[in-house]
């Protein structure tokens, strides 16, 4: 499993946050390229891939690998 979160897209809802059933993410204490504290993954090996993350975000920064395959939600 692998979850990449794209930084400068994130807004800093933290809907991901609130989404995740593992309490693996959390918000940076940095801003990014936008001004938001962004989303992170802070302890990945206990990702189990239910890709609920992604399927929250409203800006689609968040997208989720399981064995190989690469998920992406509504990408436009
Ligand atoms: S895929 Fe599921 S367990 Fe992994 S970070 Fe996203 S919400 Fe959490
Ligand atoms: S749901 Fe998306 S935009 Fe909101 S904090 Fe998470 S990564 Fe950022």
């Amino acid at each position: 499993m692998r979850v990449n979160i794209d930084t400068d897209r994130c807004k800093g809802c933290e809907l991901c946050v609130r989404a995740c059933p593992q309490g693996i993410i959390d918000m940076a204490t940095e801003i990014n390229a936008k001004g938001y504290f962004y989303a992170r993954v802070w302890d990945q090996p206990r990702c189990i891939g239910c890709k609920l993350c992604a399927i929250t975000c409203p800006d689609i920064a968040i997208d989720v690998s399981v064995n190989g395959v690469q998920y992406e939600y509504f990408s436009y």
